[in-house]
């Protein structure tokens, strides 16, 4: 694909995929999850940077598909049906870090909408403690799951803190009201910070 390099403004020739497959490239599947896929470097003035352009990933295994796309509904035409009743989780990535999370997320098994809560309940801890303004934070992400406990890091410029949330704690907060955690996986949804942020302004507007 042919890119003008935003540095230099000269054009440059940069190698895109739409589509991978996790299990049948796992070179590529690497580079997804390391968003390393996306970095390039321009030929003429040396600059690093990253490009984002559409993608489709497909993981067989840990059975999700993502749609990195900035477009609100992604053309899959009539595919979305089969592949919910075969198991498959479907989501829209708008941007590289959400996707290279969600792909962590999948992979370690986790549900996602758990995994944004626990993120929303680091974030709410943090400020409770005065660690810091809602301001400071430059980056909220999940990092892993271990023996049931997952670790939130919240970012403030160079400083990282971390936030242990236990994954039952969680669930249990999402069972005083599903409903409201529901989601549907024909609409390809869009789960990340701005959707659960969404969820408590919705609720409290209706208060
Ligand atoms: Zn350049």
């Amino acid at each position: 694909m042919k890119y003008i390099c935003p540095y230099c403004r000269k054009e440059m020739e940069i190698e895109v995929f739409d589509k991978v497959n996790a299990q049948e490239d796992p070179d590529l599947q690497e580079r997804c999850a390391s968003g390393d896929l996306f970095k390039t470097s321009c030929p003429h003035c040396k600059q690093d940077f990253m490009v984002q352009y559409p993608l489709v990933y497909i993981d067989t295994v840990n059975k999700f598909i993502l749609w990195l796309s900035q477009d609100e509904h992604p053309e899959i035409g009539n595919l979305t049906r089969p592949l919910i009743q075969q198991g498959y989780r479907l989501r829209r990535c708008s941007t590289i870090r959400e996707f290279t999370e969600k792909i962590a997320i999948f992979e370690d098994g986790m549900d996602d909408v758990v995994v944004e809560l626990a993120k929303y309940d680091s974030f709410i801890e943090f400020i409770d403690n005065k660690k810091g303004t809602a301001e400071d934070i430059t980056s909220i992400e999940y990092q892993r799951t271990e023996n049931e406990v997952m670790k939130i890091n919240i970012r403030t410029g160079d400083q990282g803190m971390s936030f242990l949330i236990p994954v039952g704690m969680v669930e249990e907060e999402i069972a005083q009201n599903p409903e409201l955690y529901e989601i549907r996986d024909d609409e390809i949804p869009l789960i990340n910070s701005d959707w659960i942020l969404s969820l408590f302004e919705e609720s409290a507007g209706q208060a």
